[in-house]
């Protein structure tokens, strides 16, 4: 069969993959626990049930605008301004089939081949495989002081005369980390300085802990929205846990959504007007629906990370945010379990039916990503599970469903 080079480059989604794994292994009625998923498990908000359903039941299903409905987009501007206190036009919206198809039809619409994206580990999976999807080349920049935290020295060392744009993604998948609001303010100036594009993903900007704040990107630029390089991806999926509903949005200048409708129009022509109707009446509805998701998540954090800590040998760092933490394992990776952290996913998978990600895909070998979604008993279960796979100072006998199992490796 005949593939293409470029389309044979790209790597499976290796959360997708686990995902699937998991389903099938529970379809076979084992007791698994997902700690990989990136979803919340909140059914979606009713006002974005009734929404869609009136569409529906109106029978009038059609095409929209490229860009979204005019509705849709009126509510996208009140949550702009309410959120980043901006004031944006319609013509500076254009929504998508997720934030996902957002990202890829900014990096389509802004790079010419061998341009470079630079993103900053940890990083979100599909960033480097969407620059390369469109040609470019990602460059990955690691703070160099073991944090979670990216430096703006390391980042200026990175830039070239190639550099297109940069991803921020904070608060941050995989790690949680809520970037500070000096940085945020420097990485600003710096873009708009150097006309380089700074693509905020703030998917999760609305997810922050400890009475903190995302810092509202806008704040720090002089520029009128039309001449910043400023571009902020939004979305409903883990604001509402709404992640089926695949609707997400882009603001920016209106000369680049005109390109990215003409993208978006050659493609998939637009989402479904009955999403959008739902993402609307999410955006218009109560918002103490964010607000209660957000507490669970913070709860959670807090349970996760307390069990994390009495853990012989992990290293966390509390995260500020989003409903994932990165704990380093590298402690129990150059050992008989694992050489390395997909190995170790599997034999977590294996030995204690807990789905994790592997760090390596987020450029942090060594690392796991769990994802504190679900509810207190599958966290505290799931931790329960994975530190007796591997802590030698955990008893070394379990249930794992109605199964007694005894730890036999260490
Ligand atoms: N950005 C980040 C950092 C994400 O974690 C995700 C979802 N996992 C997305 C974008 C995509 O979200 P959507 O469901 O809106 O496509």
């Amino acid at each position: 069969m005949s593939i293409s080079q470029l389309a044979r480059s790209i790597a499976e989604s290796p959360t997708l993959a686990l995902n699937e794994e998991a389903r099938l292994l529970r379809e076979k009625g084992e007791p698994v626990i997902n700690m990989g998923i990136g979803e919340p498990k909140n059914k979606a908000p009713i006002t974005a049930i009734l929404s869609s359903a009136a569409r529906l039941s109106g029978g009038d299903i059609k095409y929209t605008p490229p860009d979204g409905t005019p509705s849709l987009k009126k509510a996208i501007i009140r949550y702009t301004e309410e959120n980043y206190d901006k004031l944006v036009a319609p013509e500076n919206i254009i929504v998508s089939a997720g934030a996902k198809q957002s990202l890829y039809n900014i990096l389509y619409s802004i790079l010419n081949p061998q341009d470079e994206v630079i993103i900053l580990a940890p990083h979100w999976v599909s960033y480097p495989e969407m620059v390369k999807m469109v040609y470019g080349i990602p460059v990955i920049v690691t703070p160099e002081d073991g944090t979670f935290h990216p430096r703006m020295e390391d980042i200026k060392g990175a830039v070239s005369s190639y550099t297109k744009a940069i991803i921020v993604n904070s608060p941050n998948n995989p790690s949680g980390e809520l970037f500070s609001e000096e940085f945020i303010a420097e990485i600003v100036d710096f873009c708009e300085q150097r006309k380089i594009y700074l693509i905020m993903d703030d998917i999760y900007h609305k997810l922050v802990f400890d009475g903190r704040r995302a810092p509202p990107v806008y704040r720090y630029s002089d520029k009128d929205l039309e001449s910043s390089m400023i571009l902020v991806v939004n979305g409903v999926s883990k604001l509402y846990g709404m992640t089926g509903f695949r609707i997400g949005w882009v603001i920016a200048p209106r000369k680049l959504v005109q390109v990215m409708n003409n993208v978006q129009a050659q493609t998939t022509s637009c989402t479904s007007i009955v999403l959008q109707a739902a993402a609307e009446g999410a955006l218009t509805g109560l918002q103490s629906v964010v607000e209660n998701l957000r507490l669970g998540f913070e709860n959670n954090r807090n349970v996760i990370i307390q069990e994390l800590r009495s853990f012989t040998g992990i290293r966390v760092k509390q995260p500020g945010g989003t409903f994932y933490c990165l704990p380093d394992f590298r402690a129990y990776c150059p050992s008989s379990i694992a050489q390395d952290s997909e190995q170790l996913a599997r034999f977590l998978l294996k030995k204690a039916l807990v789905v994790t990600v592997p760090g390596k895909e987020f450029g942090m070998e060594g690392y796991l990503r769990l994802s504190y979604a679900g509810t207190i008993k599958e966290i505290t279960t799931g931790i329960e599970r994975i530190k007796w796979a591997l802590d030698p100072n955990s008893p070394n006998e379990i249930y794992i469903g109605d199964r007694k199992l005894i730890r036999d490796w260490l």
